[in-house]
């Protein structure tokens, strides 16, 4: 993707479009890096006293409202080689009497997954969440948890839901389908509903009297929602709209009394020709002309409906949520911001898996011991549950990140946040599995349902190749926004031969580690943590150092391969991943939690490891000609011939060639 014609035609949403096809990337176009652009003197200051202060109190936790402040995105701002210091005090955000009525709230949670733990349990087999457990679970007030108090919810803040969803995880379908409810169609709503609109819907959703469902995907748009068919045209009299198109895949579809539908709208520009925009609508289950198909038989969040769901109906005008252009900017605000929250279930999952192994292990005998005694067994158990540290301090960090800003902008931590949660339950479910034995081949036992939900997180909220190319991008792209004006100096060499001195001696500097500069990170943490944090410091920095060198061998016409975004993105989940845990192990340590020491040696070498594998990818990635790799080189040329042959053509080894 061209980035500098981009910037030339104002970022316009024809260049996106016509160049890589990901409309993910339509989410660049939000004006969220410009409202931090470095030349906007006001926003420079808060930069300044943020650097100065270094640790400011965000929120004290005797204050019940939490005090908002204007909070950089930390990524975006990483990619630029600022790092906010405040993001090491981890996100202690909820004040103690929020705490304890968050506390008797998840209790409230724990005690209705035991008690109802037969029929939660029969909800994959029956494929459906039985109505009786959601007129019990009711009363636990769980729908409507981020939608504003005047509108009948509970108006709590996100580190509150992002827990609750949590505790739901013991049943991921019914995770889903709450997360789900309130996330997509609810939080448009609240983002973007008239008042007509909010007065109508907010209310009984949250009082659990309406469900939602969300239809984007089609036969023909599953990544790219800008492939959407479905279309939309304004009668004659410009009174209703008629709604035709085929969605697939739309969660909860049996149950929802109200759809959220994108579709093309068709219009006019100023120009006075035909044109379409991607709208969304809100589209009410007994509308005349809406069919909904049988729910696929699916072998994970099979409770969950998902159904096929057609319309060709005729909608009121009202039924327009924003308006007509806002498709793009509702699918955004329902897209990637909202993905950290599915980590809270996956943790509760990979929890009671590796508690479940534990259990084995302790009972299991081989070799005259315990398997728990084994040396090997008790590295692999350790190592999974470093992972789940991992995640849960990467979810927190984030939760409490969009709960301190006053306009937060943290779609880039979110997205990594989902990628990190599909690492770390590829990496738990597949030491598990193992450590069970076996037994967990045995068809329908127990353990085939964290098998089919490692798998469903791949392709459920976005699949991974398009998030880590949305990861890359939104860092390049802030980058360019951020220091395109300085860069633009090194990057015409010949007219500005000092600037490029500089730059280069600044790469070399880091490159080969004379007198590299850090961001200090050692002096933020426990005494304790001081190695590490330097190991830390030095990955931070890195990715700064990366995005630079890329942007300047390309010139700000930087073409974007997709693998160069990969890259990026992998480098960047460590890189969050480590800054989190790092904070939330000071913290820990601090603060005296029970089992600090237990944290702190998951944490160490967990560090050590994520460092090793950015010190990896940074030695592949300076030994790129063309930044698209040694490997990767050969592997393109193997990937086009096997594509072309349509198939893994390469002979058997035992084949004899007869001349
Ligand atoms: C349980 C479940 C519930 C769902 N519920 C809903 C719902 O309620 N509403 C709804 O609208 N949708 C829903 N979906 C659909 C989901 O959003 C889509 O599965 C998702 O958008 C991916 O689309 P796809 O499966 O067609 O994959 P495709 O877009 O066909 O992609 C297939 C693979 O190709 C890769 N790929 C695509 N483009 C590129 C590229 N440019 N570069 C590199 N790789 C690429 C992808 O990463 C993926 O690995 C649901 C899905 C599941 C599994």
């Amino acid at each position: 993707m061209n980035i500098g014609y981009i910037l030339k035609l104002g970022r316009s949403q024809a260049a996106l479009r016509s160049s890589i096809r990901l409309s993910e990337m339509q989410t660049l176009l939000r004006p969220a890096a410009a409202t931090f652009h470095p030349l906007t003197n006001s926003k420079r200051r808060i930069h300044v006293e943020l650097k100065q202060k270094e640790t400011p109190a965000v929120g004290s936790p005797t204050e019940n409202k939490l005090k908002e402040i204007n909070f950089p995105p930390f990524l975006k701002w990483l990619y630029g080689g600022d790092f906010n210091m405040s993001v090491l005090t981890y996100a202690d955000v909820i004040s103690y009497d929020r705490y304890y009525i968050l506390q008797d709230q998840i209790n409230s949670v724990k005690k209705f997954m035991s008690e109802n733990k037969e029929s939660i349990d029969s909800i994959e087999k029956r494929g459906v969440v039985p109505e009786e457990l959601l007129i019990k679970i009711k009363s636990l007030e769980l729908a409507g948890l981020l939608v504003p108090k005047e509108y009948g919810g509970a108006g709590l803040l996100k580190s509150e839901a992002a827990r609750l969803y949590q505790e739901l995880g013991e049943s991921f379908t019914l995770a889903e389908l709450f997360r789900m409810n309130e996330l997509m169609c609810t939080r448009a709503i609240v983002l973007y509903g008239s008042d007509e609109q909010k007065d109508k819907y907010l209310e009984k959703i949250s009082a659990g009297d309406m469900w939602t469902a969300t239809c984007i995907t089609e036969k023909n748009a599953g990544s790219d929602p800008l492939s959407i068919e479905a279309e939309v045209t304004l009668d004659e009299s410009g009174s209703t709209y008629h709604l035709k198109g085929n969605k697939t895949w739309v969660a909860n579809a049996l149950r929802a009394d109200l759809f959220l539908v994108f579709g093309q709208l068709w219009g006019r520009n100023f120009l006075g020709n035909d044109e379409q925009n991607l709208a969304a609508f809100l589209v009410d289950r007994n509308t005349p002309g809406v069919e909904i198909s049988q729910p696929y038989s699916l072998t994970a969040l099979n409770g969950l409906q998902v159904c096929d769901v057609s319309f060709n109906c005729e909608i009121p005008v009202n039924a327009l949520l924003g308006d007509e252009e806002d498709g793009q900017k509702i699918y955004q605000s329902i897209n990637h911001d909202i993905k950290f929250y599915l980590a809270g279930p996956v943790i509760t999952r990979l929890k009671n898996l590796v508690d479940a192994t534990v259990k084995h292990c302790l009972g299991r005998r081989q070799y005259g011991a315990k398997l728990a005694e084994f040396e090997l067994i008790r590295l692999q158990i350790a190592k999974c549950s470093s992972y789940i540290y991992a995640l849960e301090s990467m979810l927190y960090l984030t939760a409490g990140l969009a709960d301190v800003g006053e306009a937060p902008d943290t779609e880039m931590e979110s997205a990594v946040v989902k990628e990190f949660a599909v690492i770390a339950s590829d990496y738990v479910t597949k030491h598990c599995m193992r450590l069970l034995g076996a037994q967990v081949n045995v068809a329908d036992s127990e353990w085939g349902a964290y098998i089919a939900e490692n798998q469903v997180l791949h392709s459920w909220q976005g699949s991974s190749n398009v998030s880590k190319c949305f990861i890359g991008i939104s860092g390049i792209l802030n980058l360019v926004e951020y220091k395109g004006i300085d860069m633009k100096k090194y990057i015409n060499a010949g007219h500005h031969p000092i600037a490029q001195l500089k730059h280069n001696f600044k790469i070399m500097r880091e490159v080969h580690g004379w007198f590299p500069k850090r961001y200090k990170l050692e002096n933020k943490v426990h005494p304790r943590l001081l190695n590490i944090a330097g190991q830390v410091d030095e990955a931070a920095h890195r990715l700064n150092i990366i995005a630079e060198m890329m942007l300047k061998h390309h010139g700000l016409n930087l073409q974007v391969h997709e693998r160069n975004l990969e890259v990026l993105a992998n480098f960047t989940i460590e890189v969050y991943a480590m800054v989190s845990v790092l904070a939330r192990v000071s913290r820990s340590y601090v603060v005296g939690h029970q089992h600090a020491q237990c944290e702190m040696d998951l944490a160490i070498p967990f560090l050590a490891e994520s460092k090793f594998r950015t010190e990896h990818e940074f030695k592949e990635f300076l030994h790129m000609s063309n930044y698209e790799g040694f490997p990767d080189f050969f592997y393109l040329n193997a990937g086009e011939y096997i594509v072309n042959a349509g198939k893994y053509c390469l002979v058997n080894p035992l084949t004899k060639n007869s001349f």
